[in-house]
């Protein structure tokens, strides 16, 4: 452990759990405002559990194109025999996730720890602090304690923080589960399959990235049995049923929780910030947690108050919430449609202009730009 002090008794005066997207993407806005503490069980950049598609919007506002690998300018949607091609009014890239959390961590100027966060040391009397009290936030890791004035929770879909700030953070209930494997497969747009005969209750994906493409299955609402969806769907493509690339993966929420559990910001998964119904979360990450580490930077220049930029986080979350919600919903009943039914519901939102504006709506729910 660092163990270096800031001089008032403190590690840091922000330590940031969890070093992904919504954890490096706070900690590049801290840049020069503090002593910033990143912790993480991984190195940066070695945990990638996505499929890391985003827009273009999200790689260009970072400054990080320099990990950009393929730009599809249309969605392909395939429904049992049928094939429905949408223009995208806003580009979507894939990029290489290594690349990316290692130029957005060197945008920080944060110091980095690898470290397994516990919690925090008493949870029950930190829930009750303003953020910024004077006793700080001590976070419990398995290399010791380490104390600063604000925390971040940026550890994904366990809340690691918040929930032991605030038992029951976590429903495990409102998470779906997804698996990909990188395979060599040329092809372009982002295309998606749903119906039943890959998967009931989900959809499967290929994402080009080049010369090779992040090739997966999802399930709305559970989290485990996709392997032989994955088998089906490989065969379906033409490719070998076990093909020898390791899966990756996890679980990711449907359902957005908070962005404050007491003291405790909370960014990206760990606050549910990730749709229902589409499974994309690195842009709400990244936007969270932009205005996350905006407020908090004002917080340590002195501008206000911590309780002030918690409010003003919050707000920004409610503002935001009703799109979550949306998503909830249309997932719980897109997924139980039978497939003569999706293609209908696909359809109706085929012909022009219709399309372009239900995604313009959907990319108002979390701009990064909106985060400034
Ligand atoms: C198979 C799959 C494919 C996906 N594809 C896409 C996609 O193409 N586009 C998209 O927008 N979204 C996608 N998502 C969702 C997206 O991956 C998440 O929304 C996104 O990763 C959330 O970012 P985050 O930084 O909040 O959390 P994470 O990326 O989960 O990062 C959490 C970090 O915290 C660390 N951590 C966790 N616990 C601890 C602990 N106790 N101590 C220390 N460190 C800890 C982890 O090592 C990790 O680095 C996908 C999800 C899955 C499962």
């Amino acid at each position: 452990m660092t163990g270096a002090s800031t001089g008032n008794g403190f590690d840091a005066d922000v330590i940031i759990a969890g070093a992904s997207f919504a954890g490096l993407a706070v900690a590049r806005e801290l840049r020069g405002a503090g002593r910033v503490l990143l912790l993480d069980h991984q190195d940066i950049g070695a945990g990638q559990t996505s499929a890391c598609g985003t827009t273009v919007d999200v790689l260009r506002q970072l400054d990080l194109m320099i990990s950009h690998q393929q730009t599809a300018d249309r969605l392909v949607l395939h429904i049992g025999k049928h094939t429905l091609s949408y223009p995208l009014p806003y580009p979507y890239c894939t990029f290489e996730y290594g690349q990316f959390c290692a130029a957005l961590f060197e945008q920080s100027g944060a110091t980095f720890e690898r470290a397994r966060v516990l919690g925090v040391a008493d949870g029950n009397a930190v829930a009750q602090h303003p953020p910024g009290h004077p006793d700080g936030v001590t976070v419990l890791t398995r290399a010791g304690p380490l104390r600063a004035r604000y925390v971040v929770d940026a550890t994904g879909w366990r809340s690691t923080i918040a929930e032991s700030v605030q038992p029951g953070f976590l429903v495990r209930s409102t998470l779906s589960g997804g698996i990909e494997a990188e395979l060599p497969y040329r092809e372009d747009g982002l295309h998606f399959w749903v119906g039943s005969d890959i998967i009931r209750g989900g959809y499967a994906w290929v994402f080009p990235c080049g010369e090779t493409a992040r090739i997966g299955v999802l399930a709305f609402g559970r989290t485990g049995g996709l392997r032989p969806a994955m088998r089906s769907f490989f065969t379906r493509l033409g490719l070998p049923p076990d093909p020898e690339a390791p899966y990756h993966g996890g679980q990711l929420p449907f359902v957005a929780r908070s962005v404050m559990a007491g003291p405790v910001f909370v960014a990206g998964d760990a606050a549910g910030m990730c749709f229902g119904l589409t499974g994309e979360g690195i842009r709400s990450a990244v936007t969270f947690a932009m205005r996350c580490g905006r407020l908090l930077r004002e917080v340590l220049t002195g501008e206000r108050t911590g309780t002030s930029a918690a409010r003003a986080y919050t707000r920004y979350f409610r503002l935001r919430r009703p799109y979550f919600r949306l998503m909830t919903w249309l997932q719980s009943r897109v997924g139980r449609l039978p497939d003569p039914a999706l293609f209908t519901y696909a359809r109706l939102a085929h012909p022009w202009p219709i399309f372009p504006l239900l995604m313009g709506e959907y990319l108002r729910a979390s701009r990064p730009a909106s985060a400034l």
